[in-house]
């Protein structure tokens, strides 16, 4: 089992999110319709739609709510992938398929808020709305093309020129852009501790500490070997996206895990932070290199990015991105500080798209959801709720793809440091053009 426990610094999340449920490692032997391997918004939000159809179901963490990327994102709750738009997906899966799986996407804001609202998830959820700007001419075309489509399948978005942009964001470098209103932000482990709770009170069961070890057949089900003891399920779900152990090899090697780096500001004051997003706003940018900020209710602002070396990442970081962050935000000035800097993995597919695959009769996932996962696993966690009450995989809103491994995966995750390079270079070159 090779989870990481090396841990990453505390994030602001984990000093500012309520604190979660109790929960407690699996202690023997149980029996349930449907066994969760994962506990972040796929697997606890499949916990809660299962359990809300009335059948038993228990979710297995191999360390504590929001371990993985649900504890230590960014907190952007975005309706949209991170390339591919409508038309792409239909070409990939046809006009049909294409469709329902665009639809999933554009509604998991909504979908997101909606069950934040409906549970009372306490974790500062702002739905003021998501905009992706365009940082050169050339990206604010194709941001204009992105709109059309994703407006002409009935998503609640708006292009916006570069003067709108400016005065949405504060930032005077960008060009046009996208906004979602659909959109916002959250304090992501509330989130996810939230869900844990109503995935409890709907009947779930959840174990923590429980790494799965082997998942092996019994009867017509499974039974999964935890360190305390086993569940044995008429059908299983594996939610574990970038945090995939050996537990089911072909599935750590069809995604690259790919670290991602995170920091929050001091508190600012609020007349300087009502001139950055002053309507709140969440920001990606259309970097390669991801620019992306939102502010938080104590008054921070909330960024991060890829570095090529992982050396000395406190320092370097703060040099690279408090840099960007003036550079975008001038009215900063100097003296920006950093009081928290965190990491997690980033699950990252060869065609950028998230994956649904059936692992074994009666198994399913879905993984790789290529850093646009808040909203979209808590959607797919309905899917895979769909799958394990006995739909049929083949006619759900994600289609089933085959489980394919990345040949040298092993290798990629190194590459990767040198494709940020080249993402970097892109960048500017796209700028001076
Ligand atoms: C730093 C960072 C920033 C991001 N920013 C954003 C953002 O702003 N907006 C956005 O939309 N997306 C963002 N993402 C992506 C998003 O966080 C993920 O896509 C999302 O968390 C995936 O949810 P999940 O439930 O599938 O997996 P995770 O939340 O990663 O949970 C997987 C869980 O599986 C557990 N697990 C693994 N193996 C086992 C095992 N053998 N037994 C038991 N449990 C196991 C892990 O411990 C982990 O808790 C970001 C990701 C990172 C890392």
């Amino acid at each position: 089992m090779a989870i990481d426990l090396s841990q990453s610094p505390a994030s602001l999340w984990s000093v500012t999110a309520p604190p979660g449920p109790q929960t407690s490692p699996l202690d023997g032997s149980r029996g349930v319709d449907v066994a969760v391997i994962g506990g972040g918004y796929a697997g606890l939000s499949t916990a809660l739609h299962v359990a809300q159809a009335g059948k038993s179901v228990a979710v297995l963490e191999a360390v504590d709510i929001g371990h993985g990327g649900a504890g230590t994102n960014n907190g952007q709750v975005i309706p949209a992938l991170t390339r591919a738009n409508p038309a792409d997906l239909r070409q990939r899966f046809g006009e049909q398929r294409g469709n329902r799986l665009a639809r999933l996407i554009a509604e998991s804001a909504a979908f997101t808020f909606d069950l934040i609202r409906k549970h009372g998830i306490a974790c500062d959820a702002e739905q003021t709305g998501w905009v992706q700007p365009a940082h050169s001419p050339g990206r604010a075309v194709l941001s204009r093309r992105r709109y059309e489509q994703w407006a002409e399948l009935g998503a609640d978005v708006a292009y916006l020129d570069g003067e709108q942009v400016g005065a949405l964001t504060g930032a005077a470098i960008y060009h046009g852009g996208l906004l979602a209103r659909t959109g916002g932000h959250v304090n992501p482990l509330g989130l996810v501790r939230g869900l844990a709770g109503a995935a409890l009170r709907a009947g779930a069961e959840i174990f923590t500490r429980s790494p799965v070890l082997s998942v092996a057949p019994q009867g017509d089900g499974w039974r999964l070997k935890t360190p305390g003891g086993a569940v044995v399920a008429g059908k299983v779900v594996v939610a574990t996206d970038a945090y995939a152990d050996e537990l089911f090899p072909a599935l750590r090697r069809s995604i690259v895990p790919v670290r991602s780096y995170q920091m929050a500001t001091q508190a600012l004051p609020p007349e300087l932070l009502s001139r950055i997003l002053p309507l709140n706003h969440a920001l990606s940018d259309s970097h390669r290199d991801l620019y992306f900020f939102h502010a938080t209710r104590d008054r921070r602002i909330v960024t991060g990015g890829a570095l090529a070396l992982n050396v000395q990442w406190q320092s370097r970081l703060d040099r690279r991105i408090g840099e960007r962050l003036r550079s975008v935000f001038p009215i900063l000035g100097g003296d920006v500080r950093f009081d928290y800097r965190w990491y997690g993995d980033v699950a990252i597919t060869t065609n950028f798209l998230p994956h649904f695959h059936r692992v074994a009769p009666g198994i399913v996932t879905v993984i790789g959801y290529n850093g646009r996962g808040l909203a979209l696993a808590a959607a797919a966690g309905r899917v895979l709720a769909q799958a394990a009450l006995g739909h049929d995989p083949d006619d759900l809103d994600l289609p089933l793809t085959p489980l394919a491994t990345i040949p040298l995966q092993g290798l990629a995750r190194r590459f990767s440091r040198i494709e940020l390079l080249r993402y970097r270079w892109l960048d500017r070159r796209e700028v001076r053009v």
